[in-house]
């Protein structure tokens, strides 16, 4: 009998644990995941899975988990930072198929149920990469281990690129306070809400039905002060600090907030899929901003472009770029964009924008498409 094809995979977040979930029924493959933290994070956070990212997800049962553990996206509300005033509402819904709704829920709900199967299927070693070469592994703990083929996934401050590259992920200029709240009342907001502000912007969503939510804040800024491992500690008291010209709203969501971590925003406008057997994927091989809450479900599309190429025996880099390279490239500079675009702070520049937006939000056949390139992208099987 033939043997199997090994696999590495160094990094079990989105990217690593996806791809790994799409072949651990083969019978082709052996795989083995390298993870060197826990793999749920403490403080929670929240994450958005637009259609897109959905679609993928529910081909590894993702629409029979409990429809508590998210909440549906139905629309997204745009909002004047300073006094919420409405600019206009996205109606998300022009996208939510049958079980393909856009949702938003705890991270850790998302990465407990990437596991829940993988365990007993597939060999997960909690230990750090160091260095990978000639396709062996090599780890913190001096265990090396050779394979077929390595998958790094290891996020945004991917060390096993080539130098130059590694040394092109830039820091922009922009922080994001980030909290979750619990038991709120927010009253009719099920939806994602987003304030414009001059140099800011905030996001405010649920992510589930008891009433948790998650916030980011986001503000122009080139403090480099953040500690190496890229979240920080902040206060609701540091954040309500900055934000005195938001509206009570904000405030009121600040003040609930028991956590609020800081984190500095970068970007990787080169894109890198790796080399000869070792294939780059997610934050490693495209961090973008998150502006477009495109992130994971990028890393999402990646990892089940990948696992349909090997089931189908193409292990080829070369191909898997010429199906990723363009959707990634556009869809990173149109996160990259929304930083001018939320932060614009010229009244006159941002009356157009405002008339842009309401433009874009009330003509069903523009909002489909100009968001309907993201969220009903289809891969063919
Ligand atoms: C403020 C903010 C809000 C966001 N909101 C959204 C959103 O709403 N929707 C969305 O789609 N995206 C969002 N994103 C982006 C999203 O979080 C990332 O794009 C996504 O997590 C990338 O997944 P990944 O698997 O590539 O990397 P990660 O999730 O970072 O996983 C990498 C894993 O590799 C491990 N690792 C690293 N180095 C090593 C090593 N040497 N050895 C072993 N293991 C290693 C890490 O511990 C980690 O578990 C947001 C990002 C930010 C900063």
């Amino acid at each position: 009998m033939k043997n199997k094809i090994t696999i590495g995979i160094v990094g079990g977040g989105v990217a690593g644990l996806v791809f790994a979930n799409f072949l651990k029924d083969s019978s082709r493959f052996k795989i083995k995941i390298f993870e060197k933290k826990e793999f749920t994070i403490k403080p929670a956070t929240g994450i958005q899975i637009s259609n897109n990212a959905r679609r993928i997800l529910n081909k590894i049962n993702f629409n029979q988990i409990d429809t508590g553990k998210f909440s549906e996206v139905h629309k997204v509300n745009i909002f004047q930072y300073e006094n919420k005033n409405k600019i206009a509402e996205l109606n998300i819904n022009y996208f939510n198929n049958d079980k393909e709704e856009y949702v938003s829920l705890d991270r850790n709900h998302l990465i407990t149920f990437l596991l829940s199967e993988l365990k007993k299927k597939i060999e997960v070693y909690h230990e750090e990469v160091i260095s990978i070469q000639n396709n062996t592994i090599h780890c913190s703990n001096k265990l090396d281990e050779k394979f077929d083929v390595i998958i790094v996934a290891d996020g945004i401050f991917s060390r096993f690129g080539n130098k130059a590259w590694e040394n092109s992920l830039k820091k922009i200029n922009a922080l994001a306070y980030r909290g979750v709240i619990r038991g709120y009342d927010s009253g009719t907001t099920k939806n994602v809400d987003l304030f414009l502000g001059n140099n800011r912007h905030f996001v405010f969503y649920p992510i589930n039905k008891c009433g948790d939510f998650s916030f980011t804040s986001i503000f122009a800024s080139n403090s480099n002060s953040l500690s190496s491992d890229y979240s920080s500690a902040s206060s609701s008291e540091e954040l309500l600090g900055i934000s005195s010209n938001a509206n009570d709203e904000i405030k009121k969501i600040i003040s609930s907030a028991s956590n609020v971590y800081k984190w500095p925003i970068y970007h990787r406008p080169t894109i890198n899929f790796g080399q000869d057997q070792v294939f780059i994927i997610g934050d490693a091989s495209h961090a973008m901003p998150p502006f477009h809450a495109q992130g994971a479900a990028q890393a999402i599309e990646d990892s089940f472009c990948l696992a349909q190429m090997f089931e189908k025996n193409i292990l080829n880099i070369s191909h898997f770029k010429s199906i990723r390279a363009s959707r990634v490239e556009m869809i990173s500079s149109k996160s990259y964009r929304n930083l001018f675009i939320y932060h614009l702070s010229n009244s006159f520049l941002k009356t157009v924008r405002n008339v842009l937006i309401k433009i874009i939000c009330k003509y069903p056949m523009i909002s489909k498409f100009y968001f309907g390139k993201i969220y009903n992208y289809k891969f063919k099987n």
